[in-house]
C-alpha cells in the first residue's frame, strides 16, 4: 500500500506529507512545481514531477508503487485570480481533477481524499456552516472544486472508491519544527500578508472591505492551523481504510476572526506596528464563514491541538522570518 499525494511539494500538501511519512506510510509525491517547490518534500517520500492530468504518468505510477490512496491537493487556489482567468482554474481543478480520479478507477485505487474548500458555500445564510448548507459557490475557484467534489460522488458510486472531501477553511501558519510552510512569498491570503508586513517584507496592507455587515466592519473567517489539518487528512484516509463509507467534512475550529483582529492579532505577536489602509471590498469575498466541524470532530475523533490564533500567527512569523534569511 502507498499513497500518491498530487500537490505533495505546496502548502498543504507538504505538511500531510510530512505527517504521512513520520508514521511509515509509503508516500509518492507527484507535482508539477507550478507553485510548490522541490525542498519542502519530506525526504522519506518518493518525488516524481509532472501533471495531475498526464494520465500516462499517473497510471503508471499507480502500477509501480501499489497506490491504494490519493490525497489531491494539486490546485490553483487564488480567488480573484479565478475570477480573472477562470477558464485556466477550470482546466487546472477541474479538468485534470477528472483525468486523475478516472485514472484511479481504472488502476483500482480504492480510496481518494480530496481538497476541497469553503468558497464551495459561496455567502452563506448563517454564519455557523455545516456540511448540508446549501453550495452556492461566487467564484471560479468555488466553482471549480464543487465540480470536481460532484465527478468524485458520482464516479464513486458506480466504482469500489470510497472519498473524504474536506473543505478546508482558511488555512495558516507552519509546521512548528520550520521543515515546511507557506514558501509561496507572493501569496495572498490575510495571515501571510499581514506577517509580512510586521517583517518589513511588504510595505503595508490593505483592508478589502471596512463596511460589512460584521461587529467590526471587516470579514470573518474560520482560521485552522495547517497541522491541525494534517491530523484530519491523517484520520480521514485511516477511517476509509478502515471501511468507512465516504464523506464529506468541514475543517475548521467553529470560532472566526475579522480582518481588524488578524491584523492586531500579528501586531501582538510580532510586537511591530504596521499601516493598515482600508480600501473597497474585494470581489468574490464573502461576508462571515466559520465552520460547523462537529462531523469530523465526531465521526473522526479529530480533536485540534492548535486552536490558538496566536500560535497559529506565531508559527506563520517563525516560517516567515526563516524565509527571509534563505
Ligand atoms: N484580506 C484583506 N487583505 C489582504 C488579504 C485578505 O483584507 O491583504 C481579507 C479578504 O478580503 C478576506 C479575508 O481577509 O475577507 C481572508 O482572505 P484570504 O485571501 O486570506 O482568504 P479567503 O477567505 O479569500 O480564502
Amino acid at each position: 500500500m502507498a499513497i500518491l499525494v498530487t500537490g505533495g511539494a505546496g502548502y498543504i500538501g507538504s505538511h500531510v506529507v510530512y505527517g504521512l511519512v513520520e508514521k511509515k506510510d509509503r508516500v509518492v509525491v507527484l507535482d508539477n512545481l507550478s507553485s510548490g517547490f522541490r525542498d519542502a518534500v519530506a525526504k522519506q517520500a518518493t518525488f516524481v514531477f509532472g501533471d495531475v492530468g498526464d494520465v500516462n504518468l499517473v497510471s503508471g505510477l499507480i502500477a509501480e508503487h501499489g497506490i491504494d490512496a490519493i490525497m489531491h491537493f494539486a490546485a490553483s487556489t487564488v480567488v480573484p485570480e479565478s475570477i480573472a482567468r477562470p477558464a485556466a482554474y477550470y482546466a487546472n481543478n477541474t479538468v485534470n481533477s477528472l483525468a486523475l480520479v478516472d485514472a484511479a478507477i481504472r488502476g483500482g485505487v480504492r480510496h481518494f481524499v480530496f481538497s476541497s474548500t469553503a468558497a464551495v458555500y459561496g455567502n452563506p445564510t448563517s454564519q455557523m456552516v455545516s456540511e448540508e448548507v446549501p453550495t452556492r459557490p461566487v467564484s471560479p475557484y468555488g466553482t471549480s472544486k464543487l465540480m470536481t467534489e460532484m465527478m468524485l460522488r458520482d464516479v464513486a458510486s458506480a466504482s469500489g472508491l470510497t472519498y473524504a472531501v474536506l473543505r478546508y477553511f482558511n488555512v495558516a501558519g507552519a509546521d512548528p519544527f520550520l521543515r515546511t510552510g507557506q514558501s509561496t512569498r507572493a501569496a495572498t491570503h490575510l495571515i501571510k500578508v499581514a506577517v509580512q508586513t510586521a517583517l518589513g517584507i511588504r510595505d503595508g496592507i490593505e483592508i478589502y472591505g471596512s463596511d460589512y455587515p460584521t461587529p467590526d466592519g471587516t470579514c470573518i473567517r474560520d482560521y485552522i492551523h495547517v497541522c491541525d489539518l494534517v491530523s484530519a487528512h491523517i484520520k480521514a484516509l485511516d477511517y476509509l481504510r478502515r471501511g468507512g463509507p465516504s464523506v464529506t467534512l468541514n475543517c475548521g475550529y467553529g470560532h472566526g476572526y475579522s480582518v481588524h483582529e488578524i491584523i492586531a492579532a500579528v501586531k501582538r505577536v510580532s510586537g511591530n506596528d504596521f499601516a493598515a489602509a482600508l480600501r473597497p471590498r474585494r470581489a468574490g469575498d464573502a461576508v462571515a464563514v466559520v465552520a460547523d466541524s462537529t462531523r469530523l470532530r465526531e465521526l473522526l475523533s479529530w480533536t485540534p491541538t492548535f486552536d490558538d490564533l496566536d500560535t497559529i500567527v506565531a508559527h506563520a512569523l517563525a516560517w516567515e522570518e526563516k524565509l527571509k534569511l534563505q
